[in-house]
């Protein structure tokens, strides 16, 4: 028994490793490698897809699309001029828009996006989509997903991808879909951390800007987002994102930052 709890710590210590998030400059903790942890999330995404109703060729579609294709685009622009070139490389993105009321989106690592369309009142016109894409896309990139599960969640999964597809252990696949915020139920889904919080509002924003949305429109979504909250049963979005004013005021006053940021890029006016 004992050995067994020795072996796990030991595991666990040989799977963490550090590697340097490129948009903070910060040290954090990559439990499993992009080399694994991808193929999964690609294998969970498709099978999201076939169990749920994918919108296609409506405006709104349309436009989750355009929108997640700049988001993108200006996450590789703003990586390969920081000398981070090839970070996405083995990324697939997608952008699927998903019939549910849930005001809900999520990134998985690789850049599989999910937006429901629940969320479209919210964030009202492009650019506040793009605030919300932003968002979950600087989760992705600066792998916030993993860091919410624990060692043990780890090993389970580490040891699922080792041996078969994951698909063959409902288990690991809800840790893994829990870690990630894939589905709409409030009650499978943990909430960031409000560290990681900050980290994606910044990285959102400077994503945002340099697709050439306007920055300003940040702090107005998430009132919007809070606004919403009054009622009794608050949005998805919000049990995982906490909204508060601090966010509101800290986007509000990093807005010039973000545009400054997009002017390096050639970006200088705003939608
Ligand atoms: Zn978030």
């Amino acid at each position: 028994m004992k050995r067994k709890t020795i072996f796990a710590l030991t595991a666990s210590f040989v799977l963490a490793a550090c590697s340097q998030n490129p948009f903070t400059g910060k040290k954090t903790l990559a439990l499993v490698p992009n080399s694994q942890i991808l193929p999964m999330a690609f294998q969970q995404y498709d099978e999201f897809l076939t169990e749920n109703k994918v919108i296609t060729n409506t405006a709104d579609a349309k436009m989750v699309k355009n929108v997640g294709q700049k988001i993108a685009t200006a996450a590789e622009r703003w990586l390969n001029a920081n000398g981070y070139a090839g970070y996405l490389k083995d990324y697939k993105w997608d952008y699927n828009l998903v019939q549910d009321d849930a005001v809900n989106a999520w990134c998985m690592p690789g850049g599989k996006i999910v937006v429901y369309t629940g969320i479209l009142p919210v964030t009202k016109s492009e650019t506040g989509l793009a605030v919300v894409m932003g968002h979950e896309v600087a989760h992705a990139l600066a792998n916030h997903g993993q860091q919410r599960m624990s060692a043990g969640q780890f090993q389970q999964i580490g040891a699922v991808v080792g041996s078969v597809a994951l698909g063959d252990n409902a288990e690991a696949q809800q840790i893994f879909n829990t870690a990630y915020g894939v589905g709409s139920q409030v009650g499978v889904m943990l909430p960031f951390s409000r560290s990681h919080e900050t980290e994606a509002d910044k990285i959102g924003l400077t994503l945002m800007a340099i697709a050439g949305y306007n920055p300003d429109e940040a702090p107005e979504l998430w009132k919007r987002m809070k606004a919403k909250s009054g009622g009794q049963a608050p949005p998805e979005m919000l049990s995982t994102h906490p909204s508060n004013d601090t966010r509101i005021k800290n986007l509000t006053a990093w807005a010039g930052d973000a545009k400054a940021e997009a002017k390096k890029f050639g970006v200088t006016k705003f939608k």
